[in-house]
């Protein structure tokens, strides 16, 4: 038997472990390293803006992994022995491997931003879902004249939260500062034009071109040396691959240097998927779908393993289709150039999002 430990339960594991018993019948003994629970960030932005029940995007991955017959060690990697095979965890245990795959994901990037101690970040998104009970233990939302929120970064993150919060009853201001010259750079023409809009009616304060060098639990302070108050600020300045990687001699802030193959550049029996992972063949943006779509393709590189056979390469879909959720119910569909923005789009995005996680919760 071949030992596979796979550390954490990224889109790509939860695939695995649907897939156990394949794995088991090639061979392959499956333990997870990962914490109880996954939360799905396709609803991330509503669950914490309170739009969404508290629970609506967590996947109970100790129930997955017992009814496919998978080990979880509950907990997460903090330590790694490359020559004997092992890896360390949070809860003081060693667990051998003879393949190790890692999905855990990415950390918020603070490209020369000082954030204190205590300001809200996006990700993990254990931390954004405090979003909520934070809002409505400000001050100003307890008095009634409703709370300041400053949202850090006009990117899809920053735009679907600003937009959220922006329609709350208990936040009164939503500051949306952009350090680039637009909002949603990433976006057609036509798709930041209808945002902009949108933010403005509904009187988000969008601040471009806006250079931020601290965040505080109350203050934003400028490089041209002011300031501005908030009673809470939300980080969301892109995503980066986490710290530990680079502790662990694994990779750096990029991700793991990985192969077509997903296998780590210099180490064959390490693998690595989603946004922790840096997959050398081209660039590719921290989004949930490749971590999806690998799942499928890792489970093929560990059957052909096992048989001897050529492994299979990943081969990243040239554009994607992306659905931002922005409050009140409406949203707004891009993929590529072409964009529909309206109650449709999100409705879509519903039924995508709930048809994928009761896929993980039946059992
Ligand atoms: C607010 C928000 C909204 C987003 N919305 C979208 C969206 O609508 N569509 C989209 O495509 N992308 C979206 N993204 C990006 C998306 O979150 C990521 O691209 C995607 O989650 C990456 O998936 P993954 O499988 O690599 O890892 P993740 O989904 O992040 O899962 C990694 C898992 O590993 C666990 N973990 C972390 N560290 C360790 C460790 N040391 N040991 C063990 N386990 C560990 C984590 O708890 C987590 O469960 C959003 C991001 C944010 C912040």
């Amino acid at each position: 038997m071949t030992t596979v430990l796979l550390v954490g339960a990224g889109h790509s594991h939860l695939h695995l472990l649907r897939r156990a018993a394949v794995l088991r019948a090639a061979g392959y003994r499956v333990h997870l390293l990962a914490p109880r629970y996954f939360h799905y960030s396709g609803m991330a932005s509503a669950t914490a803006a309170g739009a969404l029940p508290a629970g609506a995007g967590r996947i109970d991955v100790a129930a997955l992994a017992t009814s496919h017959g998978v080990q979880l060690h509950e907990g997460t990697m903090v330590g790694l022995d490359f020559q004997g095979r092992l890896a360390m965890t949070s809860e003081g245990a060693q667990l051998p491997y003879d393949v190790l795959c890692m999905a855990i994901g990415s950390v918020v990037a603070l490209p020369g931003i000082d954030v204190d101690a205590g300001v809200l970040k996006v990700k993990p998104l254990t931390e954004l879902s405090d979003l909520d009970a934070r809002l409505r233990a400000s001050p100003s939302a307890i008095d009634g004249s409703g709370a300041s929120v400053t949202v850090l970064g006009g990117g899809s993150t920053g735009l679907e939260l600003a937009a959220h919060l922006s329609v709350r009853p208990d936040v009164a201001r939503v500051r949306l500062l952009q350090a680039g010259p637009t909002i949603g750079a990433d976006l057609p023409d036509g798709a930041r034009r209808r945002l902009a809009a949108l933010l403005e009616r509904r009187g988000v304060d969008v601040r471009t071109s806006c250079q931020v060098t601290r965040v505080s639990a109350a203050e934003v302070a400028y490089l041209d040396g002011s300031t501005s108050q908030h009673d809470v600020a939300l980080v969301a300045t892109g995503l980066a691959a986490p710290p530990l990687l680079n502790r662990l001699g694994l990779g750096d802030e990029r991700g793991i240097p990985v192969r077509a193959t997903l296998q780590h550049v210099h180490h064959e029996e390490v693998y690595a998927t989603g946004d922790c992972a840096h997959f050398l063949p081209q660039p590719l943006p921290r989004i949930g779908v490749h971590g999806v779509r690998q799942g499928p393709v890792l489970l093929k590189s560990l059957l052909a393993r096992r048989r001897g056979q050529p492994l299979p390469q990943y081969r990243p879909q040239h554009r994607a289709l992306a659905v931002l959720d922005l409050g009140a119910g409406v949203g707004m569909a891009v993929r590529g150039r072409w964009w529909w923005y309206g109650r449709a789009p999100l409705h879509l995005k519903r039924r995508i999002d709930e048809r994928w996680l009761r896929s993980y919760r039946q059992r």
